[in-house]
């Protein structure tokens, strides 16, 4: 190895073994670390020496005591599982928030930096504010959203009134088939609005239901196929018989997502490709569809909320701007995640992984595809 290489790898955060470091506390350098209570150092050997003064009072917070605490391991120490799970992978470019085991309505980031010498930096920030400010927010999202049902569904009740009564002036019959398709998609909005506020304030995992994946993929598959207006080819490929533990209803809603995008972004002579499969890594379901495609400058920002490519078409369509929002935040409390591989133009693929830990092995025998 020349000697870069082994610089780089020596400065590498390599955390799977370790230990809180002697003179675990670095006073937290504003310049360098905006934010951080304190940095605690971690080293990948056990390095028992100088168990020296403390400034500890942030690392207290953590439950970390000088000097006996020095020389064991940090997943010890912490053993919040979300801090182990965070620890022992290798994507360190966000912090993780966690509630610190003491009794304080407190939050905070722990992120790892690497820090030389085989040795990392777990810097500490307390981020309570920001998460009092978002559960605010989340909390208005989600009152307004309900406020604005009661109202809306008076109005599209006289719509619909208005709509069927002969003795209406014929030239007023656009204008209220216009209202009644707005107030149908101020519905829709407020729909996905309560859903994902419902997945962002559930706490932890989704629960672990066992899910018959292929039954639930039939059905939709069926829905897909009485609809009207869809693209001449809609297949279901079930490759696995497996099933998912989960929440049945958030993972229905993501499935229905990604679906009724793939009809809606494909034309009528166009295909739109269900699959499910698994292996040794996980299980996946997979929307291939032949459509319009997105081009690569938009695919990073598609789960944002509202994000749209084309705002016009999406509103077009009947979209509410929330779908892809709802599915990030619905994998997410399934372990899971969305890959999104898309070509303006030649169609989309979007897979949602899962962990192999979701996979409910006793599913019903494959169905024939169709
Ligand atoms: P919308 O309700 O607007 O469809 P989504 O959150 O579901 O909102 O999707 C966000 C944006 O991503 C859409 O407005 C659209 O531009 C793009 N998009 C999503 N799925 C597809 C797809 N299968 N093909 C092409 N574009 C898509």
């Amino acid at each position: 190895m020349d000697e870069q290489a082994a610089d780089a790898e020596s400065l590498a955060p390599q955390t799977s073994q370790c230990r809180v470091a002697r003179g675990f506390i670095a006073q937290a350098q504003p310049q360098e670390w905006p934010g951080a209570l304190c940095a605690i150092r971690i080293a990948n050997q056990r390095d028992a020496g100088d168990r020296g003064q403390s400034r500890a009072a942030p690392a207290r917070l953590l439950g970390l005591k000088r000097p006996g605490d020095v020389g064991l391991r940090i997943d010890n120490l912490i053993r919040t599982p979300e801090f182990v799970h965070y620890l022992h992978g290798d994507d360190f470019a966000m912090p993780l928030i966690i509630r610190p085991p003491v009794p304080l309505e407190l939050y905070l980031a722990l992120q790892v930096v690497p820090y030389g010498g085989g040795q990392s930096l777990l810097l500490v920030r307390d981020v309570t504010r920001q998460m009092r400010l978002e559960a605010m927010r989340k909390d208005f999202v989600a009152n307004a959203s309900h406020e604005l049902r009661t109202p809306l569904t008076v109005i599209s009740g006289y719509l619909d009134t208005l709509a069927d009564d002969p003795s209406i002036d014929s030239s007023w019959a656009g204008p209220i088939k216009d209202m009644r398709a707005q107030a149908q998609r101020m519905n829709a909005i407020i729909a996905d609005l309560l859903v994902l506020s419902r997945l962002e304030s559930a706490e932890g995992e989704a629960v672990r239901e066992p899910i018959d994946v292929p039954r639930m993929l039939e059905r939709l598959h069926r829905d897909a196929l009485a609809g009207a207006d869809r693209p001449r080819h809609v297949l279901l490929d079930l490759q696995s018989a497996d099933g998912l533990y989960g929440a049945a209803h958030e993972l229905e809603s993501a499935f229905t997502n990604l679906l009724v995008n793939g009809l809606k972004y494909t034309s009528k002579e166009g295909t739109v490709r269900m699959r499910w499969w698994s292996d040794e890594e996980g299980a996946y379901f997979a929307v291939i569809d032949s459509g319009i495609g997105i081009s690569a400058e938009h695919i990073p920002r598609l789960t944002e909320r509202f994000y749209r490519v084309d705002a016009g078409r999406s509103r077009g369509q009947g979209g509410s701007g929330l779908g892809l929002a709802i599915v990030k935040h619905a994998l997410q409390r399934h372990g899971g995640r969305l890959e999104v591989q898309s070509a303006e133009g030649k169609g989309s693929t979007f897979t949602c992984h899962f962990p192999p830990q979701r996979i409910y092995k006793q599913g019903v025998p494959i169905a024939a595809s169709a």
